[in-house]
């Protein structure tokens, strides 16, 4: 059989085995579809995605109250949002090889796309996982993953403006695990069943719907440019009414051109009053705001921009893989922004058994590591070997220490993208880093 070239996802899916950012999940077992395993490097760039995210939604804003809730709720939770009656996918099994098929993603209902054996009857299967708490394993026990991070928001509405009385509007935001049994997992951690999200529920009054979720769309197109997801590769959606959830009145799915195709990385959807009026027809508590300026009593209606964090780390990895040629050779790199990459900065003895060159070396490296964090040392092979290991994660500056600085007290700092350098004294590293990364 011929070789087929290797796509552009599988050169990123290898790259992010080999330096450290992602492998499959429990892959000496022979693997957990599904599932993938964040390695150093990945955990690094998604706590950055996540840290800027809490940053520019929850810590600079005075309107947005953060929680954490517990990923096992009472499974009451899931009868009311309407998730154990609907969400559900049509599936479709093959009678000969027995591999199940997400209906809406077959060309030929009739005919097996892997074997060509005759497939089943279309029929609904439920994407929550089944789970039972304690020691027995009844109908009273059985307990669900939570398929999405908004439920444990709409259940701590009532605690939040206990506690903290918000004036109106106001957000609640979260971000956490949510599973889905997906019947096709498939395209890397695109869609995966143990999956994160970034999700806020922005609570509003019914008549200000239209403008807020304005507001919403241009504080998630502000997002992406903060991360360096570029924009051109972004296209919104207006979902039609047959296609939404069955609580949403209005969805915008923001689709990325991935390699595999344009598909969804994140959702902005206005949920009505639905949530919060069925937690409260559900669990018999009133889940209402009182502005005590009107006196008016009302249940908010929200806005819902939904996040997920893989998907952002796909696209973000898609956008920053490039190839290019540089001096005479070809090379890879991650044009990851400054501001998320795992690393900001190398440090390097020109020579490695150059003493007086390391020892000023680990001085630079320790001065700047303990003002920036994310930052590496390496002495192994040539500087153009080192200049290549750190373009491939995508480290934005390398700073070489020379014979110079032992002189006069300045770096060489070397720029990923372009290749230039430039000589900058040791005393300004820490400050043009910090400028560089803010
Ligand atoms: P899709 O149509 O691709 O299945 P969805 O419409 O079911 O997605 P939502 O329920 O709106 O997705 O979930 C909110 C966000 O969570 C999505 O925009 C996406 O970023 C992320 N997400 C949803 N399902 C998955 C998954 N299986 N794997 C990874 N991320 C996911």
């Amino acid at each position: 059989m011929k070789n087929l070239p290797e796509t552009k996802l599988d050169k990123i899916v290898s790259l992010c085995k080999r330096r450290g950012f992602l492998y499959q999940g429990s892959e000496i077992y022979g693997g957990l579809s599904g599932t993938f395993d964040y390695g150093p490097l990945g955990v690094a760039l998604k706590n950055n995605v996540k840290n800027l995210w809490w940053k520019m939604f929850v810590d600079d804003r005075e309107d947005m109250y953060g929680v954490d809730a517990a990923i096992l709720m009472n499974p009451k939770v899931w009868q009311a949002s309407g998730h154990i009656g609907g969400f559900s996918d049509p599936m479709i099994e093959c009678q000969k090889c027995k591999k199940h098929f997400q209906a809406d993603n077959l060309e030929d209902k009739n005919k097996c796309p892997l074997c060509a054996g005759k497939l089943g009857a279309e029929r609904r299967f439920n994407m929550m996982f089944k789970t039972s708490i304690g020691a027995s394993e009844d109908e009273s026990s059985v307990s669900y993953l939570r398929p999405e991070t908004a439920g444990g928001i709409f259940v701590n509405f009532k605690n939040i403006i206990d506690s903290f009385h918000p004036k109106f509007p106001f957000g609640i935001a979260q971000i956490g695990k949510a599973f889905r049994n997906e019947i096709a997992p498939r395209d890397f951690i695109f869609r995966l069943r143990e999956l994160e999200q970034m999700e806020i529920e922005y609570f509003i009054r019914e008549s200000d719907w239209e403008a807020e979720f304005e507001i919403w769309r241009k504080h998630m197109e502000e997002w992406m440019d903060a991360i360096g997801i570029d924009r051109s590769h972004v296209h919104e959606i207006e979902v039609p009414a047959e296609n939404r959830a069955h609580y949403s009145k209005r969805t915008i799915d923001f689709e990325y051109e991935f390699p595999f195709g344009q598909k969804e990385l994140y959702g902005l959807a206005y949920r009505t009053d639905f949530d919060l009026r069925s937690h409260a027809k559900g669990s018999s508590v009133p889940l209402e705001y009182y502005d005590d300026a009107t006196g008016e009593r009302f249940v908010p209606h929200v806005i819902e921009p939904s996040l997920g964090v893989d998907r952002t780390i796909l696209a973000l990895l898609c956008d920053a893989y490039t190839e290019d040629e540089m001096d005479d050779e070809m090379r890879v790199y991650l044009k990851l922004h400054p501001r998320i990459a795992p690393v900001k900065a190398a440090v390097f003895p020109l020579l490695k058994n150059k003493e007086e060159l390391v020892a000023k070396a680990r001085l630079v490296y320790s001065a700047i590591k303990s003002e920036i964090g994310a930052v590496i040392f390496d002495d192994n092979g040539n500087i153009g070997k080192r200049y290549r290991r750190q373009d491939e994660i995508g480290t934005p500056y390398c700073v070489t220490i020379d014979f110079d600085t032992l002189a006069d007290d300045t770096v060489t700092v070397r720029h990923r993208d372009t290749g230039k350098q430039e000589r900058m004294p040791i005393g300004e590293l820490a400050g043009f880093l910090k400028k560089v990364i803010s």
